[in-house]
């Protein structure tokens, strides 16, 4: 019995030579240097090779974050944008802001969302939204899940920032437009930032925005930093 394990041990020593001797005299798949690992690379292009697999999956992470956050993919060419308002935003991330100009162009939304990717790169929670879109989104949640929309709604409360563009062409009286102003005063009492663009000033915006206007006006004035770009 013992003699039979002794003989047995003998021979898959023997195979593991043998393998051993096999990839210490094969070629690499990559580059031909002799001796390989179980994958057939030598040990230079096996570390590259998952060099580059890990910086994949961390690119398709970000990407993924990008995805969730609502954030568009394509990326803005800041260096060509509004520099002045860049900076501005990047002195200012950790504030609420308002940012509204009449003229279209002087890149307020993609400087805002060059800025907010590389807080998300920081692990910051961030959601931006087309103002229309999310009303319609919240409005459709509450006519056949009332669960999903108070769900949303919270989240939009607490997370780190909130980016809400082209605020201005909706009426905001329904109860979509009512978690709007909600959610807005939530986070100006948790001193969350919220991120606001629009084509109308504070004051055209108070009154467009009707009872709820006065409201709006005296968050803004108090806790936003307010920047008109343009004429
Ligand atoms: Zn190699």
């Amino acid at each position: 019995m013992a003699k039979d394990i002794l003989l047995l041990c003998g021979a898959i020593r023997e195979r593991q030579k043998q393998k051993n001797y096999q990839a210490s005299v094969t070629p690499c798949k990559n580059c031909e240097t002799l001796g390989v690992n179980g994958y057939g690379y030598c040990s230079d292009c096996y570390k590259a090779i998952i060099r580059e697999n890990d910086t994949m999956m961390q690119l398709q992470e970000e990407n993924q974050k990008i995805i969730n956050s609502g954030l568009p993919l394509t990326d803005y060419d800041a260096e060509k944008g509004n520099k002045e308002l860049l900076e501005l935003v990047e002195n200012n991330k950790d504030k609420s802001l308002f940012i509204a100009s009449k003229s279209s162009g002087l890149c307020k939304t993609r400087t805002l969302i060059h800025v907010a990717k590389s807080r998300l790169k920081e692990g910051a929670i961030i959601k931006f939204f087309i103002v229309s879109a999310l009303l319609r989104e919240i409005a459709a949640l509450f006519s056949y899940d009332l669960k999903e929309a108070d769900k949303l709604i919270k989240n939009l409360c607490r997370i780190d920032l909130l980016i809400l563009d082209d605020l201005g062409k909706e009426k905001l009286t329904d109860r979509a437009g009512e978690s709007f102003f909600e959610i807005i005063a939530f986070r100006e009492l948790e001193k969350k930032p919220t991120w606001i663009t629009s084509n109308f000033s504070g004051e055209v915006l108070g009154q467009k925005l009707g009872e709820r206007g006065d409201f709006f006006k005296r968050r803004i004035k108090d806790s936003y930093l307010i920047k008109i770009l343009g004429p």
